[in-house]
């Protein structure tokens, strides 16, 4: 789904939902502007994660982050919009906390790499997959958001 329809998968991590900070993430997608399709918490399973970063499985600190990813809970969710991969990655800011910018999610809340409070897609491809890994397609409601004509131009 590109364009005005384009999604991303967006989770707030062990450490994020630890500190009570689900609620200021998602108000901060919400005050963008963008859409919340999707939306659950769950345990998950070294299997999942695995999937879901396949390209990471090699690095020497994969064992931590599995160890990290499974301590809790997590909520993922899924955010439709206008350049929502993009936008949304600029919302989370830079993977390691100590280069975040200020006003960024991770910048704001988080210190180091280890424990980065929360997951973005980073390309539209990337968010089609994970989507599919993460959600069953009923659990992706389609409704009609009353101001989407007023924050896009359609
Ligand atoms: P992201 O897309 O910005 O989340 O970054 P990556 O896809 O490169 O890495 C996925 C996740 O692995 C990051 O968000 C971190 O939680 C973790 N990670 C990445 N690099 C490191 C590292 O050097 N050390 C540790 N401990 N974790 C890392
Ligand atoms: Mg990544």
């Amino acid at each position: 789904i590109s364009g005005v329809r384009e999604r991303t998968l967006i989770a707030v991590k062990p450490d994020g939902v630890q500190r009570r900070l689900v609620g200021q993430i998602i108000q901060r997608f919400e005050l963008r502007g963008f859409k919340l399709v999707g939306l659950k918490m769950l345990q998950v399973s070294e299997d999942l994660l695995s999937r879901h970063y396949s390209q990471l499985t090699g690095k020497p600190f994969y064992p931590d982050l599995v160890k990290y990813m499974t301590s809790g809970p997590v909520v993922v969710m899924v955010w439709e919009g206008y350049n929502a991969v993009q936008t949304s990655r600029a919302m989370v800011g830079l993977t390691n906390p100590a280069d975040a910018q200020a006003g960024t999610v991770r910048g704001d809340f988080s210190i180091h790499v280890s424990r980065n409070v929360v997951h973005a897609s980073d390309s539209p491809e990337g968010a089609q997959k994970e989507i599919q890994l993460w959600f069953q397609g009923q659990e992706l409601l389609n409704w009609d958001c009353c101001y989407h004509n007023i924050t896009c131009e359609l």
